[in-house]
């Protein structure tokens, strides 16, 4: 089932997730929706906020992406990303293992907007999968960069916190704007 994908302004994007205690058919189900999702927006990534939930759950899929490489390494082994796509990642932990690098990030509750995002370039990563194991592995490229950018979400952290402050006063009409379009989709939502 596709679900609808809240933009900024609705709160649920600034509360940090609750930890998954126990991954049942229902959030089995829910992170099954969540990359349903995702493919239908044609996103690389969602997090559980940007579905209306705050737990610590996002989805992600690099495989179709050509232009900007991913890399990934499972237990010392270079492994092909598409092997492992679409991804399922539960209460994550992530590690910077060398130094930032920029590239341009855009966000599925920010239509249309982008902006140049630094980020460790490669990073170390824990967390479940959708059947409650333990996974870890090295990534880099756009796959460290969409994990980092998806872990913020589960925090409450948006990529317009992480943008240059020229940047952000570039955009700040388009984000009021936008913002401004939620607040009112809300209350009118509130009122029916
Ligand atoms: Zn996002």
């Amino acid at each position: 089932m596709v679900l609808e994908v809240v933009k900024y302004g609705h709160p649920v994007l600034r509360q940090p997730g609750a930890r998954v205690e126990v991954v049942t058919d229902e959030v089995r189900k829910f992170a099954a929706d969540m990359v349903e999702t995702m493919h239908a927006a044609e996103g690389v990534g969602l997090a559980a906020q940007q579905v209306g939930r705050a737990i610590q759950l996002f989805v992600l899929d690099v495989r179709d992406v050509k232009d900007r490489p991913s890399t990934l390494e499972i237990g010392g082994q270079t492994t092909d990303v598409g092997s492992v796509m679409p991804m399922v990642l539960i209460n994550p932990e992530v590690t910077p293992l060398n130094e930032p690098a920029t590239g341009l990030e855009g966000c599925l509750s920010f239509p249309e907007i982008y902006a140049e995002i630094t980020r460790p370039e490669a990073v170390e990563v824990r967390g479940w999968n959708e059947r409650g194991e333990t996974v870890a592995f090295r990534c880099g490229g756009l796959l460290a960069k969409a994990v980092q950018h998806e872990l913020d979400h589960l925090r409450g952290i948006l990529f317009i916190d992480r943008m240059t402050s020229d940047k952000r006063r570039a955009i700040q009409g388009e984000i009021d704007a936008l913002m401004a379009a939620t607040k009112t989709e809300l209350a009118g939502a509130k009122a029916r």
